[in-house]
């Protein structure tokens, strides 16, 4: 069957290629969220011509919206759900985000179009994920014609803002718990022989330290909040080295990925003047968490870290923001694992490898949340978040192959 499937998808490339040069050219920005009523529609429509049934989602709740930010929330958020209902007993639910990152300025073309050298194929989405979702549609256009059955029912949602944390898209839909999903394939997060298990949560803090404002020249009478928060900054800094200790069960690319850690600073800032005394110094952190930790001591850990500091100190305080994007991982041994690893081993004829991934998925809504074995598989790709990212023609192919022999076989 495979072979049979990889030759329809194969003879379907410039269907599969037209149709991501489609998406690639709506600039769907996740901020402010541009163009997310347009993608839809023309989604929509690709769906029903090859044969689905849809549901377009307007998020209009006030509780989503205001996680974005105050001035974006005039841009609405679209969702698109699909269905193939065959009958079957269980649901496999498929999940693409088709907003972007905003196009970096070292493109060697147009980002919003297709660079097509031999079988790279370059643009803003096309390995993040815009050619996950093309892969999906193209699963079910070879099932149908090869006039095969599913072994599920199939439930597709295209949803916008993981780039920004999800809330209004893959949040939405799994705290309304619309999906009927028995089991998630999340289709962000790389592919080729590799199956995403696991990926890490965030907590991120932005610390305001409080002092005093006075002239430069009676620097003594103020309380100097830069000298304030390095002070704290050392501290955190003396206990990221026991924290990046920590190490993740699962196998990663790159050992880090696999590591809890901390970053310091990636904003910062403060002071009014150069020659006064600054009164406010900002900074925030960025904490990694693994699956094996615990998100809420992850963010009492530093929370009390900083409140020890401040209170040895004794002459300054501080404001502590939090906001966390939980975690997510499912056995090695769930039944999709084996599922999905057997047919990439058939597809690869090599043993496939089960890793974590070092950026955040929305996995953990689907895990988390509507509490549904979840993992994550897409088309491979380069360059994510970068100058000229890419994909191949190849790349697509395996994907839509390999999406089209789970959707046939059922546990
Ligand atoms: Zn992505």
């Amino acid at each position: 069957m495979l072979k049979t499937i990889k030759k329809t998808v194969t003879a379907d490339k410039k269907y599969l290629i037209s149709l991501l040069g489609k998406l690639v050219e709506i600039p769907t920005l996740s901020e402010p969220g541009l163009n997310y009523e347009k993608l839809v529609k023309v989604l929509e429509k690709e769906c029903r011509s090859i044969g689905l049934k849809t549901r377009i989602i307007k998020v209009t709740d006030k509780k989503f919206i205001n996680t974005l930010k105050e001035e974006f929330r005039s841009y609405p958020r679209y969702i698109l759900m699909a269905y193939w209902n065959t009958g079957a007993k269980k649901t496999l639910h498929f999940n693409g985000h088709y907003d972007v990152v905003p196009a970096s300025l070292g493109f060697s073309k147009n980002p919003f179009k297709l660079n097509i050298k031999g079988d790279k194929i370059m643009a803003r989405g096309a390995a993040d994920m815009k050619s996950g979702i093309v892969a999906m549609l193209g699963a079910v256009r070879a099932l149908k014609k090869l006039k095969v059955k599913p072994a599920w029912n199939l439930e597709f949602s295209f949803v916008p803002d993981e780039e920004i944390g999800g809330y209004c898209g893959s949040g939405y839909i799994c705290y309304k718990k619309i999906p009927k999903a028995d089991v998630v394939i999340e289709g962000d997060g790389g592919g080729g022989n590799n199956l995403t298990v696991a990926h890490r949560g965030i907590v991120g803090f932005r610390v305001t330290v409080i002092g005093k404002a006075v002239h430069a020249a009676l620097h003594t009478r103020g309380v100097n909040a830069f000298l304030k928060a390095v002070k704290i900054v050392n501290e955190l800094e003396k206990f990221r080295k026991k924290i990046e200790k920590r190490k993740s069960k699962y196998w990663a690319k790159v050992p880090i990925s696999k590591a809890a850690t901390m970053m310091i600073g990636g904003l910062s800032g403060g002071g009014l003047k150069s020659n006064s005394v600054p009164d406010k110094f900002t900074f925030t952190i960025d904490r990694r968490v693994i699956p094996e930790e615990s998100m809420k001591k992850a963010r009492k850990e530093i929370i009390d870290l900083i409140n020890k500091a401040v209170k040895k100190d004794g002459t300054f305080k501080v404001k502590i923001e939090a906001s966390e994007a939980t975690h997510s991982s499912i056995s090695e041994d769930a039944p999709i694992c084996k599922l999905l690893g057997g047919i990439l081993e058939e597809y690869y004829g090599e043993k496939s490898r089960m890793l974590m991934t070092g950026g955040r998925l929305d996995s953990a809504f689907f895990s988390r949340v509507l509490k549904k074995p979840t993992l994550a598989f897409g088309v491979n790709g380069a360059k994510y978040h970068a100058d000229d990212e890419y994909t191949t023609g190849k790349d697509i192919i395996t994907a839509t192959t390999v999406y089209a022999q789970l959707m046939c076989k059922g546990y």
